[in-house]
């Protein structure tokens, strides 16, 4: 579904540029698609156990791929090559020097110890180091894969290249990560609703909010909504319950039951609601934080939101999206709204390279800068070709990264986009 939907995505976009076929074909098919066999010993010393690790490298046009490394059982090729495909459009969209890559290995880390997926990471490094590095492809956390497995990432590949932080990004910050990364994502979401706000000649003060997710990205986004922009996060539902309040739930309180308990379920702040209702609860912004494929054509009716802030990657399918866009909904999409986790991602990348670290207000600072000017390009192509969001979104990331990919060689017939 997600491969399928970030095609039709992109060809919208790609038509909204008058794109050639050949040049849209070009730009879809990855650049380099690697499967590797990774054989480890369990800890019990019983059998051999063998996975397989995926990384698909979509486009390097505009610079060093980047992309999350997924450890699922679900892991495998077209899914990573949907994610590799909307990472290139996403750095693109935020204008950072960075191509797109997504990968992963089809392991289930409840099934296994620290040590064995410790071992499992470094096969993994073993069998991808060449086409890996600094300058090539630089991995990052994704679904159960967290600092310390990029930590183990770094020190396997700097036996083989020596020292090299750059090599992953979202490492512990006692191994030269970033300040400011684990916010980065919902400070990116937060950023998105201000400036969709200025445009209504207002502030988010009041504004009020429902989240699907609290996790990372559903968190931070609800805590600096709510505490820095004084707006009210009404409801909350993730996969075991949900809970709204209409003066507004005390956010800080609500991440520290998550913490406590894993769910936002039976927070005493609140009233208890079915999980699924906060994708159609009354309120005016909808924050999907989640998971992909939950606004459908069976709900996309009944959203009441004016505003969806896609902080999940592809949460809204192709039929729903045509149902916002019937309706006067505007949609933030993915590729804009969830882009300051990559950005961020970037500048630590750009602190190791420089072996020099930023203070969290100057993470903060250029984060701001960068999100904002992202949000206004898109603006910017909507307004001049009359197109929905989402189509903007990618219209500017593939004219982008054409026309870098058109800098790169001499062409008889170079297409003007
Ligand atoms: P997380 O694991 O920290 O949190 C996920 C949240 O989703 C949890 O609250 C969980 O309960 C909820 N959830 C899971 N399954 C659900 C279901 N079936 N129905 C309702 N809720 C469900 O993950 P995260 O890092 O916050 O990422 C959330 C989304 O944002 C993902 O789509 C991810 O790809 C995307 N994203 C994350 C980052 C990042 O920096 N973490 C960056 C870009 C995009």
């Amino acid at each position: 579904m997600m491969l399928e939907a970030s095609h039709r995505y992109f060809h919208q976009g790609a038509e909204a540029l008058e794109l050639p076929q050949h040049l849209r074909e070009i730009l879809l098919t990855p650049f380099r698609v690697v499967k590797v066999e990774l054989v480890i010993e369990r800890d019990d010393g019983g059998m051999l156990q063998h996975y397989y690790g995926y990384r698909v490298q979509h486009n390097r046009v505009r610079g060093p791929m980047k992309g999350g490394l997924r450890y699922h059982p679900s892991v495998d090729e077209d899914h990573a090559s949907a994610l590799a495909n909307l990472m290139t459009w996403k750095t693109a969209v935020v204008n950072v020097p960075f191509g797109g890559a997504k990968g992963g290995i089809n392991v289930d880390p409840s099934q296994v110890t620290r040590g064995e997926l410790d071992r499992i990471t470094r096969a993994f490094v073993q069998h991808t180091k060449d086409v890996i590095g600094p300058t090539v492809d630089i991995p990052a956390p994704d679904m159960n894969t967290d600092a310390s497995v990029m930590g183990w990432i770094m020190d396997e590949y700097s036996k083989y290249e020596g020292f090299s932080p750059a090599v992953v990004t979202g490492k512990p910050l006692d191994l030269f990560g970033s300040a400011g990364r684990e916010e980065a994502t919902g400070r990116g979401v937060a950023i998105c609703i201000q400036e969709a706000m200025k445009e209504q000649g207002r502030t988010p003060e009041d504004l009020t909010i429902a989240i699907q997710g609290f996790g990372n990205v559903g968190s931070f986004a609800g805590k600096i909504l709510q505490h820095e922009m004084a707006a009210k996060i009404v409801a909350v539902g993730d996969h075991a319950g949900g809970v709204a309040n209409p003066s507004g739930l005390d956010t800080n309180a609500l991440a520290e039951w998550v913490k406590e308990h894993r769910t936002v379920k039976d927070f005493p702040g609140g009233d208890a609601i079915d999980p699924t209702a906060v994708l159609t609860w009354d309120a005016e912004v909808l924050i999907p934080a989640a998971i992909e494929d939950v606004l459908t054509a069976d709900n996309a009716g009944d959203v009441k939101a004016k505003l969806i802030v896609e902080a999940a990657n592809g949460p809204t399918t192709p039929e729903a999206d045509a149902i916002f866009q019937e309706r006067g909904i505007d949609v933030i999409p993915d590729i804009l709204a969830n882009a300051g986790g990559v950005t961020v991602s970037y500048f630590e990348w750009v602190q190791n390279i420089q072996q020099f670290n930023w203070d969290v207000e100057r993470v903060r600072d250029e984060l701001g800068k960068i999100m904002c000017k992202a949000y206004a390009s898109v603006r910017e192509v909507q307004q001049d070709k009359k197109i929905d969001t989402r189509t903007a979104a990618f219209a500017l990331a593939i004219r982008r990264v054409g026309r870098a990919a058109q800098s790169r060689v001499h062409l008889r017939q170079p297409v003007d986009i």
